[in-house]
């Protein structure tokens, strides 16, 4: 198994010059982990330019499914790669709950972003209702079935899943370890089933209130495999340590 991946999610965050900053002190400091950072898509090209020739990778929150047109205030995936990022954060929670993304035009965003070269981390989990109703594995099975549909074996190599129970998203309320390990299993072996044996070393992150302290314990399951770090990851000190939690 590849080392952890420790990926920073900072929203609607950060001036340039904090994004800059950021950048020049994780490029100074060591982590165990390898990072990744999900900027504001302003500073993709010059985080890239920064960041590059280090181990430390760029990608973009979100991203339009068509090549170009006439979508004001959308990115596409060409343009993404153009700005030197290598990743692309599709179906977070918060894209599905304000903006309206469904599992079909996630979908769309995941074949579109696979065949530009990029490597897509698909964002998936329950809500509070589905899990306390005993629905929570059928929602990640789903999830993964329909927003990864008439992708190809060859293109799932450069998926990277997020099991992030929005129960646990910028509330603090982590999911236990057990119940982290319980689903990152499930994917796992939802994914093997979907394109073949080779995809349970696919890497699957846990996201939801991740913490330096509580990283430590998520990130000894043997099936979590990094996370997907939102409000922690704002500060570069708790960043880090969490890059070092592992
Ligand atoms: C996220 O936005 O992906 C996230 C996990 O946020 P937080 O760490 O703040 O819960």
């Amino acid at each position: 198994m590849e080392n952890l991946l420790v990926a920073a999610n900072w929203k609607m965050h950060k001036t340039l010059q904090e994004a800059e900053e950021f950048a020049e002190d994780i490029k100074a400091a060591k982590a165990k982990a390898s990072l990744l950072i999900f900027p504001p898509s302003p500073y993709l090209a010059r985080l890239s330019a920064l960041l590059e020739g280090t181990s430390i990778e760029v990608g973009a929150q979100n991203m339009h499914a068509e090549e170009k047109g006439a979508f004001t205030g959308e990115i596409s995936a060409a343009m993404v790669k153009s700005c030197g990022a290598s990743r692309v954060l599709l179906g977070h929670s918060e894209r599905r709950q304000h903006f309206g993304e469904t599992n079909a035009s996630i979908n769309g965003k995941v074949k579109a972003a696979l065949k530009h070269g990029l490597k897509a981390m698909l964002c998936i989990g329950e809500t509070s209702s589905e899990r306390e109703s005993g629905r929570a594995m059928d929602v990640l099975r789903a999830q993964l079935e329909e927003c990864l549909g008439g992708v190809s074996a060859k293109e799932a190599g450069r998926i990277t899943i997020a099991y992030e129970p929005v129960w646990a998203i910028g509330t603090g309320k982590t999911a236990t370890p057990q119940q982290a390990q319980e689903a990152h299993a499930f994917i796992r072996k939802t994914l093997s089933g979907l394109f073949g044996k080779e995809y349970s070393k696919t890497r699957i992150l846990y996201g939801g209130s991740v913490t330096p302290e509580n990283a430590v314990s998520l990130f000894r399951e043997k099936d979590v495999d990094g996370a997907l770090v939102g409000g922690a990851s704002l500060d570069v000190g708790k960043f880090l340590k969490i890059g070092n939690a592992g």
